[in-house]
């Protein structure tokens, strides 16, 4: 089953001279469970393939499907609703405030090695701990797609070895399906 469908997807920025063309017929898919890395450098459009894709940001044109839906199609404010529903952001913070499963964010707690911390505030963590209570907070409202903006980029080689080895147990784990962005191999 796919996931995610992305079909000749394009992005101008500007007009005349000053257009930027950052994404120029993207199309791939992406199937239920799948851990998905796209790797570019800085500039290359990762960015803004991630937030046209997550309905943050408009497409100049092309579709996407999420778990079937063509989200383009969508009114504003009903795909406002999917997006908080479907997708989880893990450079953003958490949209929607459904009431959490308390068993289901113990098990997190335990399997991100955050159980001790759980009543620390933010400022208390470490980087790489902060990360994964991003991670943690993506993945608790169990959406259909996880988006990751180079989660890893300011963290040091052993916390991002760390959230990326999270990140592939989730994956496994729970049949997270994941598309990550990274300039780093
Ligand atoms: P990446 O995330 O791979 O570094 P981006 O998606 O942020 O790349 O940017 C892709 C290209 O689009 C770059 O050339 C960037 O300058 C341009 N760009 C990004 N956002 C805007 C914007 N809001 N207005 C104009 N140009 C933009
Ligand atoms: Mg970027």
């Amino acid at each position: 089953m796919n996931i995610l469908e992305v079909q000749d997807l394009c992005k101008t920025y500007g007009k005349g001279e000053a257009a930027v063309q950052a994404l120029r017929h993207a199309t791939f898919t992406v199937r239920k469970g799948e851990f998905i890395a796209i790797i570019g450098e800085s500039g290359s459009g990762k960015s803004t393939l991630l937030n046209v894709v997550g309905a943050l940001d408009k497409a100049t044109s092309g579709k996407v499907w999420i778990d079937g839906q063509d989200i383009f199609s969508m009114p504003e404010k009903k795909l406002t609703v999917f997006r908080r529903q479907h997708i989880g952001f893990i450079f953003q913070l958490l949209l929607d405030y459904k009431r959490p499963d308390q068993r289901f964010v113990n098990e997190l707690l335990n399997v991100l090695g955050l159980t001790e911390r759980r009543h620390h505030l933010p400022s208390q963590l470490s980087g790489g701990q902060q990360q994964r209570v991003a991670i943690g907070r993506a993945l608790v409202t169990r959406p259909a797609l996880i988006l990751a903006d180079e989660p890893t980029g300011n963290l040091d080689s052993k916390n991002s070895q760390e959230v990326l080895a999270l990140l592939q147990t989730m994956s496994a784990k729970y049949q997270q399906t994941i598309l990550m962005i990274t300039h780093n191999k």
